[in-house]
């Protein structure tokens, strides 16, 4: 008798993630992992355990390459009732974000609400993270759960003496410790450089919050505005950064810190050059549609992206600027703001696309031989192939799913 018995999970539909979609599909799994995709007239006669899913589709897992679950114990900023940020303003959220984090909070409070968002993000599909956090503890956030989370350890000092010392500090982590920059409007010119040959060592991703704002682009165009009134009111010794006078992604590249490994999270504020640069250099950008949403900072330029060949994933964001972490709802929010993008790259964005960008994807993202046989099926009623895409990126959190394991 086997110990994992070979399963042969049957739906209406299949969505390999990076072919065509099989009607009447099949997935034949054993140990863990996919061993044949196709129709089910053609793998019905396998010795395997049928398990039949109609009024399903089978899909790959989503991957979710942006969060934040340090943050999620300020949920209440971003929950439904609490006042939303003025339309844009940036250093306003930033303040209100600072404040709650000083509240004197308890560490099991922040732990045990980074666990509740990991198991959130997983019921709604997600099988990876990339997660942001200033705590080091954070990178062994996962252990137990079957979401697999990237965790980068993001710093910042724009200046002066907290660039220094995040310099300094940066020096005394271990190798496998990922480091990344927190943004152009708060990580020195030194500092990014530094981070980024690090991870350019250990052939690391680096993400990094970039032109997020328009109020970031006035900043480093001008070094004026309202980021530099909150520097200040920080301690920040502003006056001894130079702004670069111009755009966030031309800056990044100006440092030499540009290319396929390098994540601009947001990329709201980039203009048709910098599109290009980052087209050129093999930049990867990676959409917050609900978060731009909820902070008003505007939405990224994404069919200009796409027709440039820029590799496109999405991100949750936090809790903090985030009603919830949930991929179908980013593709909802992504679809509702342009309306001509077509499903199918949609998905792609929430699947595959992110699990090659994070190194995952020979495991996960696609429904395909060798990958993990954590799969989803997804409930759907829709009657042709051209139609369940279409549902899976329209209809946000209503989507009703259960994980293959
Ligand atoms: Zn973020």
């Amino acid at each position: 008798m086997q110990e994992y018995p070979r399963y042969l999970y049957r739906a209406p539909f299949v969505v390999q993630g990076n072919g065509p979609i099989i009607a009447d599909g099949a997935v034949l799994t054993e140990d863990g992992l996919v061993v044949a995709v196709g129709r089910y007239a053609e793998l019905k006669d396998l010795d395997a355990q049928l398990e039949d899913y109609e009024g399903h589709v089978i899909t790959p897992p989503l991957v979710n390459c942006h969060a934040h679950l340090e943050l999620s114990y300020l949920s209440g900023l971003a929950t439904a009732g609490s006042d939303s940020p003025s339309p844009g303003d940036m250093t306003g959220w930033i303040r209100s974000l600072l404040a709650a984090r000083a509240e004197n909070i308890e560490q099991d409070t922040v732990h045990d609400a980074a666990l509740m968002a990991l198991a959130t993000l997983y019921a709604g599909g997600c099988r990876g993270v990339a997660d942001i956090g200033n705590r080091p503890e954070s990178s062994f956030l996962a252990e137990g759960f079957k979401t697999e989370v990237l965790f980068f350890l993001e710093m910042f000092g724009l200046c002066g003496e907290s660039e220094e010392s995040a310099l300094a500090a940066l020096s005394g982590f271990a190798a496998d410790v990922r480091c990344t920059a927190h943004a152009p409007y708060s990580t020195g010119a030194r500092l990014i450089q530094a981070l980024k040959k690090r991870a350019g060592r250990e052939r690391s991703l680096f993400p990094m919050h970039v032109a997020e704002s328009a109020q970031e682009i006035e900043f480093l165009r001008t070094g004026s505005g309202p980021f530099r009134d909150f520097l200040l009111e920080r301690g920040v010794a502003v006056d001894s950064f130079t702004p670069p006078g111009m755009g966030a992604v031309r800056y990044l590249d100006s440092l030499g810190v540009l290319d396929a490994q390098t994540l601009c999270v947001h990329a709201v504020h980039v203009d048709e050059e910098e599109i290009s640069l980052l087209a050129a250099r093999g930049g990867a950008v990676c959409l917050c549609p609900a978060s731009n949403r909820y902070m008003g900072v505007g939405t990224a330029p994404v069919e200009k992206m796409l027709a440039q060949g820029i590799p496109l994933v999405l991100g949750t964001d936090s809790l903090a600027s985030n009603p919830q972490l949930n991929l179908w709802q980013e593709m909802q929010v992504l679809r509702q703001d342009h309306p001509a993008l077509a499903p199918e790259a949609v998905f792609a964005m929430a699947s595959v696309n992110g699990s090659r960008l994070l190194g995952l994807g020979g495991r996960l993202g696609t429904v395909a031989p060798g990958v993990s046989s954590s799969l989803l099926a997804v409930r759907c009623q829709a009657k042709n192939e051209g139609d369940v895409l279409e549902y899976l990126t329209s209809t946000g959190t209503d989507i009703k799913l259960e994980w293959l394991e």
